[in-house]
C-alpha cells in the first residue's frame, strides 16, 4: 500500500444530498483533484446525485475495500465550503443531533447549483388565454396586481398567484406568460461606509470604538450590546459594519423577521447610500441565485436576513450582528432545531470574528454569559437626544374593571381620549391575533376545536373565518353550533386585536385605526405602507400584536396601553416571565421616542406579581435576580441543559408505544433526569398524536452523545417520528 498523499487523496468521504443517507466513500479518478468542501457529483445506484467532499483519505477506516469503490463522477464548479464553515456544520449537526446533510443544505440550498447565468423567467405580457378557468383568472388577477414585478420563474409565479405550477405552465403554453432570459448574477450595490456617518454621543462613541476595534482585530469576540429602546444601538453597530466594509469584509445582520425590516432597510440606505442584500424566503429563484452567488464570492458586502442567512458560505465574513437578540424566533423549530443566536456566536468562534448581540431586553441565558464575562457587556444607558423613557403605570383591573363586554379600563380609556385630544398617537398592545380565541355554544357548551390539533379555532372577523393558529386549518364561521345545531347561540369568548379594534371604533368613532398583526402586515410593502401612514399622522390608534413592538420609531406616539399583561404568564413555561417582560418592555419602548414624553399603562389583574412590580418600577434587577436564582436552584438553563424528544404518529397507539419504548430505554446516569413520556399539551398537531420526553442534564454531561446512543438503542416503526429538540423553547 502506498502512503496516503494528502494533496492527492485516492478516496474521499462524501456526504450525499439524499435524506436518510450517511457519508459514503468514493474513489478519486485519475486526473481529478479534490479537496474537502468541494461539491461533487457521485453515482448512487443507477443515478447521479450531488454531494460534498467532507473528509480526504477516509481510508484510515475503510469499510469498503478500495477495489469495490465507485468513482466520483465530477467536481462541480462551486466555491468549496471553507474549513471554518465545515467545522460549524459539524458542530451544529453534533450539538443539535441533526443529520449532517440537512445542515449542509442550509449553506448550499438548491439555488447554489443553478447555472449562474441565463435563467428563464416569465412575464405577464401576452394576450389573455383563449380558454379562461377560475384558476387562471385568479392567477392573472394576482399577477397583474404585482405590476412589473410579475417577472419570475414558474415556481415563483405559482407561489405569488397561489395556484399550482401546472396552471402557470398552461398560461405559458397559451402565450399569456412570455419567457424571458434574465441574468442570474447581477451584483448588489456597494454600501459606502462614509455616505452619511452620524455624530455619535460620547456614550455611543465609546461603544462604537470598542466594536470597531474588535472588527479590526479580526478575532473571535462576542458582545452583548445592551441599551434601552431608542438609545442608538443600531447607529452604533452601523459603525462596526462600516469598519468591516472598509476592511473589505462582509457583514451578516440577523433579524428576527425579514418582513418587519422595511424601516431598518431605509435607515441602512440613509447611512450607507444603498440597500443591503436581503436574504429571505420571498426572493424569486433568480434573485436568490444571484444573492447566493454574491454572498459566496464576497460581492454582497452586507447581508440582512433571518435564521436562514446564518449558514450561507460568506467568502469574507468580518462581523455578525444579531439584532433584537432576545427574540424567540431565532430558535428554529422545524428541520434542524437550532438557535440562530447561539450558532451565530459559534460561527464567530470558528471564523475568528466579532459577534454582537444587540437588544434592550437580553435573554436570561445572555445575561448570565455576560455577567460571567464570556460575552463582553456594552451598555448604552439612555435614550439618544435627551428623549426620556416613558412613564409606566400599572392599572389594577380588579379596581378599575372595564364595562361589560369591553376590555379597556376607564383609566386607559381616559388616557386614549387625552392623547387623541392632543393630536398624538396611541398603541394598544395585545399579543393575540384575530377577534376571539374561542367560540363557544351557549346552548350545549361545545367549543369549536381544530379537527387536527389540540387547539381552539380562533375567530377572525375581518376574514369571516375560524382559523387554527397551529396548522392553518380554516373554516367559515358557522351559523349554527356544529354539535347541537342551535342557531344564534355561538358566542365569541375573550379578546383578540380585532375585538379591541371594534371596541376602539365603537368608543372613538372618529379615530383612525390600524390593526397590525401578521394577518394584516403580510409583506415588506405592507409594513412600509403602515410606517408611512403612521408617520404622516393618518393613523391615531394602532392596535397590534408583538409584531408592532419590533423596531418601529414613531415620534408622535406617546401612549402605549398593554391590554392584558397577564396573558403571557399563562401556560407558564420556564421563560414565561422573561418573555412577558421582553414583550411589554419592547411595546413600552414605542412610546415617547420623539420630543414628546411618553406614558405606558399596563392592565393587570396581579399588580403585586414580581413581574408587574419590575415593570411598574422600571427596575428589572430584582425580578431577574429571582428568576436567575430559581433557574440555578432547579438546574434549568443556562445552569443545566434541556432537550426534548417529541414522539409523534398519525396512529395514536403507535405514538404512545413509541414514547413508552423510549421511556423504558431512558439513559440512567448521575446528573441526568428524564421526565415523561407524557402526552404533549398539544396532544395532537396537524393530525399527529404527540408525546414528549424532557431530559434535564448537568452541563458537563455529553448530552448529544447520550441522546444519539439512546435513540440508536430503540428501533421504532417508520410510522413513528422522533424529533430531537436540544435547548427547547417550545414546550407544547
Ligand atoms: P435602538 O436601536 O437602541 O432602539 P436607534 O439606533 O434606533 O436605537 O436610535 C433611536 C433613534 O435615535 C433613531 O431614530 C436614530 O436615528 C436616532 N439616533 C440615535 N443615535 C443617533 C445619533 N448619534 N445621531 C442622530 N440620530 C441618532
Ligand atoms: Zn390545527
Amino acid at each position: 500500500m502506498f502512503p496516503a498523499n494528502p494533496a492527492h487523496p485516492q478516496r474521499v468521504r462524501v456526504i450525499p444530498f439524499q435524506h436518510g443517507l450517511g457519508p459514503l466513500d468514493y474513489a478519486v479518478p485519475a486526473g481529478m483533484t479534490l479537496n474537502a468542501g468541494d461539491a461533487v457529483e457521485v453515482p448512487l445506484g443507477p443515478r447521479r446525485i450531488i454531494g460534498v467532499v467532507w473528509d480526504l483519505d477516509s481510508a484510515a477506516a475503510p469499510e469498503v475495500p478500495a477495489s469495490k469503490l465507485r468513482a466520483v463522477a465530477a467536481r462541480l464548479d462551486l466555491p468549496p465550503l471553507a474549513a471554518p464553515l465545515r467545522r460549524l456544520i459539524d458542530w451544529t449537526a453534533d450539538y443539535y443531533v441533526a443529520p449532517l446533510v440537512q445542515v449542509v443544505r442550509m449553506a448550499w440550498p438548491s439555488v447554489a447549483f443553478l447555472p449562474a447565468r441565463a435563467l428563464t423567467e416569465y412575464r405577464l405580457s401576452g394576450p389573455p388565454p383563449a380558454r379562461m378557468t377560475p384558476e387562471r383568472a385568479k392567477a392573472l388577477e394576482l399577477l397583474a396586481g404585482r405590476g412589473t414585478g410579475t417577472l419570475g420563474s414558474a415556481r415563483d409565479l405559482a407561489r405569488i398567484a397561489g395556484v399550482s405550477e401546472a396552471v402557470i405552465r398552461g398560461l405559458v403554453a397559451a402565450g399569456t406568460l412570455v419567457a424571458e432570459t434574465v441574468s442570474g448574477d447581477a451584483s448588489p450595490p456597494l454600501p459606502d461606509p462614509d455616505h452619511a456617518a452620524p455624530v455619535l454621543s460620547p456614550d455611543q462613541q465609546a461603544v462604537a470604538a470598542t466594536l470597531v476595534d474588535a472588527v479590526d482585530a479580526a478575532q473571535f469576540a462576542p458582545f452583548l450590546l445592551e441599551g434601552v429602546t431608542g438609545s442608538g444601538k443600531t447607529e452604533v453597530y452601523f459603525e462596526a459594519i462600516a469598519a468591516a466594509i472598509r476592511r473589505g469584509g462582509q457583514v451578516l445582520v440577523m433579524v428576527p423577521e425579514i418582513a418587519l425590516t422595511a424601516p431598518w432597510l431605509d435607515r441602512f440606505a440613509a447611512r450607507f447610500g444603498c440597500q443591503p442584500l436581503a436574504w429571505h424566503s420571498d426572493l424569486k429563484t433568480s434573485e436568490r441565485r444571484a444573492a447566493w452567488a454574491a454572498i459566496a464570492d464576497g460581492r454582497a458586502r452586507v447581508v440582512v436576513g433571518a435564521r436562514s442567512a446564518l449558514f450561507l458560505p460568506y467568502a469574507r465574513l468580518a462581523c455578525i450582528i444579531v439584532d433584537e437578540a432576545h427574540e424567540a424566533s431565532f430558535k428554529q423549530d422545524e428541520g434542524v432545531h437550532y438557535h440562530a443566536r447561539d450558532v451565530a456566536v459559534m460561527r464567530g468562534r470558528m471564523e475568528g470574528l466579532p459577534v454582537v448581540l444587540a437588544t434592550a431586553t437580553p435573554a436570561i441565558e445572555t445575561q448570565v454569559l455576560a455577567s460571567r464575562g464570556t460575552y463582553r457587556h456594552l451598555h448604552l444607558p439612555s435614550r439618544f437626544g435627551g428623549a426620556q423613557l416613558p412613564q409606566v403605570r400599572l392599572v389594577d383591573m380588579t379596581r378599575h374593571p372595564p364595562a361589560r363586554g369591553a376590555w379597556l379600563s376607564p383609566v386607559l380609556g381616559a388616557a386614549i381620549s387625552e392623547t387623541l385630544a392632543l393630536g398624538e398617537q396611541s398603541l394598544l398592545f395585545l399579543n393575540r391575533r384575530g377577534y376571539a380565541p374561542l367560540t363557544l355554544c351557549r346552548a350545549c357548551g361545545h367549543r369549536i376545536q381544530c379537527p387536527d390539533c389540540t387547539a381552539w379555532m380562533v375567530e377572525h372577523r375581518l376574514s369571516r373565518r375560524l382559523a387554527c393558529h397551529h396548522c392553518g386549518h380554516q373554516l367559515p364561521v358557522p351559523a349554527s353550533c356544529p354539535e347541537c345545531g342551535a342557531t344564534d347561540h355561538l358566542v365569541a369568548c375573550g379578546p383578540g386585536v380585532e375585538r379591541i379594534a371594534e371596541e376602539v371604533q365603537r368608543t372613538w368613532p372618529d379615530a383612525r385605526i390600524a390593526v397590525v398583526t401578521s394577518d394584516t402586515i403580510t409583506s415588506p410593502a405592507r409594513a412600509a405602507a403602515l410606517v408611512t401612514a403612521v408617520e404622516q399622522r393618518s393613523i391615531d390608534i394602532i392596535i397590534g400584536t408583538q409584531m408592532v413592538t419590533k423596531g418601529y420609531h414613531f415620534p408622535d406616539l406617546t401612549l402605549v396601553g398593554v391590554v392584558d399583561a397577564d396573558l403571557g404568564l399563562q401556560g407558564g413555561d420556564l421563560r414565561a416571565g422573561e418573555r412577558s417582560w421582553q414583550q411589554i418592555v419592547q411595546a413600552s419602548g414605542r412610546a415617547g421616542r420623539g420630543h414628546k414624553p411618553g406614558r405606558v399603562l399596563i392592565q393587570t389583574h396581579q399588580p403585586g406579581a414580581a413581574l408587574m412590580q419590575a415593570l411598574g418600577k422600571g427596575d428589572a434587577a430584582a425580578f431577574f435576580a429571582a428568576e436567575i436564582a430559581a433557574r440555578r436552584d432547579l438546574g434549568q438553563p443556562p445552569f443545566g441543559r434541556l432537550a426534548a424528544l417529541i414522539v409523534s404518529s398519525t396512529d395514536a397507539d403507535a405514538a404512545r408505544l413509541g414514547a413508552q419504548a423510549l421511556g423504558a430505554a431512558a439513559p440512567v446516569r448521575d446528573g441526568l433526569l428524564v421526565l415523561g413520556p407524557a402526552p404533549a399539551s398539544m396532544a395532537m398537531l396537524r393530525g399527529r398524536h404527540r408525546h414528549r420526553l424532557l431530559i434535564q442534564a448537568r452541563r458537563e454531561l455529553p448530552l448529544p452523545a447520550i441522546l444519539r446512543d439512546w435513540l440508536a438503542r430503540v428501533p421504532l416503526p417508520a410510522s413513528v417520528r422522533v424529533v430531537v429538540d436540544v435547548d427547547p423553547y417550545s414546550f407544547v
